[in-house]
């Protein structure tokens, strides 16, 4: 018997796979593991949907705002589902609820505008845009229900309908947000499909789908590329990064320590635009180093229903071995673990906060993406060489710059590779700015109105100006 029946859901009879708590390694609930022979139906039906749901923009207004009201008021139901299956610390899954109902609100108000094309030409041409079809959306562990609104808020807002596939991980409060969604808008405009592959790979190619927008790992990315090719639909990959943090030599270190070491252990590292190297000048290496180890030493760790915790479990077991597996080869090729360095003694998957130093640049906690609680520290002599170092990876998701001086750190951020620098912060997105990763971190735009007419297609109406 689940332990945690969600209020919303109906229970749906039939297999159903055990959802772990990180915290303890336990099954604590189960979810509807749905085989993709069901996928015909399910895209079959947000199919038939479409074609009330494309036709009136001032209805689908009215339904999202509806939709983000819903959003909040089941917050106190769906934080703590959040956190139990994540890990993350419960005020972290209260705000991916509250980013979730802004998000909605967002799209909601954002129209398309039909634009006149003037060229010189005698006729009256304009381009207004219409929606895709049924989207297909596919999603990692880390951040459920932001993540899932990135997708849905845009896609629906479009036009379109959406049939999303939360990672196996975290199915359950992405079902629970789907089915308070589903209280304000009209039948299987908003699906969410629960189940292990090949469930996602299916729906990738499934011929019905115009869209897949996908987000994940680089080597899951490609074979979601790949499956939508069969049916050329449209792909949207947002994926893995390894993003450095370089520290100029005027940096004070005290007063960015913290906002430092927040931007890489937020969600206990696993954040696609977290910080995972950094390059400190030579002259303050052991400053930065030792600021950050002192805060991964004195960060409360703990299970993320505990009042007072600020890092939860790393979310799943083959994650963790991961971030276990990156340490002790960083460790056995000479790096010193200034902080944590192991695993902790408790059940769960619990890893303790760690600081990398003397790390050989060719480690893999260096040239990989670690995503989790360990961070390598690099020293650097000049600032091309950080910036050769910084930009020497096939990823390109973001980077930042760290200095008093913000003109020279801008000079700096200006010659990252990667779709997003910031100066002195790292990772604050705002819903009304294009997220798009370069190199092998991401294809196609997301977020603003950038992410909205990635949702739709060009109609051209070309009329002369005399019959
Ligand atoms: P993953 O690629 O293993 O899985 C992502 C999703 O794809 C899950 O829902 C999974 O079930 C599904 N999936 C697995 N195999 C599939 C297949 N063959 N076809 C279709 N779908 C399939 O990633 P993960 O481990 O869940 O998440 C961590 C990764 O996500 C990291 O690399 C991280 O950087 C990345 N990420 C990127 C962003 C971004 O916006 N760029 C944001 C968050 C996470």
């Amino acid at each position: 018997m689940a332990a945690h029946q969600p209020r919303h859901v109906p229970v749906i009879p039939g297999k159903r796979f055990a959802v772990l708590d990180p915290a303890t390694g336990e099954t604590f609930d189960e979810a509807p593991d749905q085989q993709p022979d069901e996928l015909d139906a399910v895209v079959g039906r947000a199919h038939e949907a479409w074609r009330n749901w494309r036709a009136d923009p001032g209805a689908r207004t009215i339904a999202l705002l509806e939709a983000a009201d819903a959003v909040e008021a089941a917050g106190a139901d769906i934080a703590p589902l959040l956190t139990r299956e994540q890990g993350k610390p419960l005020a972290e899954s209260y705000k991916e609820i509250a980013r979730t109902a802004a998000r909605l609100r967002y799209f909601a108000e954002l129209a398309p505008q039909p634009q006149p094309i003037m060229d010189g030409r005698p006729v009256r041409s304009e381009i207004r845009w219409r929606p895709l079809g049924p989207v297909a959306a596919i999603i990692p562990w880390n951040f459920p229900l932001q993540l899932a609104s990135a997708k849905f808020a845009p896609a629906l807002a479009a036009g379109n309908t959406m049939v999303l596939k939360p990672s196996p991980y975290t199915p359950l409060a992405t079902r629970l947000l789907g089915s308070v969604i589903a209280t304000a808008l009209p039948e299987d405009v908003l699906t969410i499909v629960t189940g292990h592959e090949p469930l996602g790979a299916r729906l990738a190619s499934h011929p019905g789908i115009r869209h897949v927008t996908f987000t994940g790992s680089i080597p899951t990315g490609r074979a979601v590329a790949q499956g939508a090719a069969a049916s050329l639909a449209r792909v949207t990959l947002e994926l893995g990064g390894n993003d450095a943090a370089i520290l100029l030599e005027d940096v004070d270190v005290e007063r960015i320590a913290d906002r430092l070491f927040w931007a890489a252990f937020r969600n206990c590292g696993q954040v696609c635009m977290a910080v995972k190297r950094v390059y400190a000048p030579a002259r303050l290496y052991s400053p930065v180093v030792e600021a950050l180890a002192q805060r991964a030493k004195t960060a409360v760790v703990g299970a993320g229903l505990a009042p007072g915790t600020q890092l939860g479990p790393v979310n799943n077991a083959a994650q963790l071995a991961r971030v276990e597996d990156y340490t002790a080869q960083a460790l056995a090729d000479g790096a010193r673990a200034v902080a944590g360095g192991r695993r902790l003694d408790r059940p769960g998957y619990f890893f303790a906060p760690t600081i990398l130093a003397d790390v050989p640049v060719d480690s893999p906690v260096v040239t990989e993406e670690q995503f989790g609680p360990v961070l390598p520290v690099l020293p650097y002599g000049s600032v091309d060489e950080a910036v050769e170092a910084a930009n020497d990876t096939g990823f390109g998701l973001g980077g930042s710059v760290w200095g008093t001086d913000l003109d020279q750190a801008e000079e700096v951020a200006d010659r990252l590779e990667c779709g997003t620098a910031w100066i002195n912060h790292h990772a604050e997105l705002s819903l009304a700015q294009p997220f798009a990763g370069s190199k092998e971190s991401g294809v196609g735009v997301a977020g603003g109105s950038w992410g909205l007419y990635g949702n739709l297609r060009p109609f051209v109406v070309h009329r002369p100006q005399e019959a």
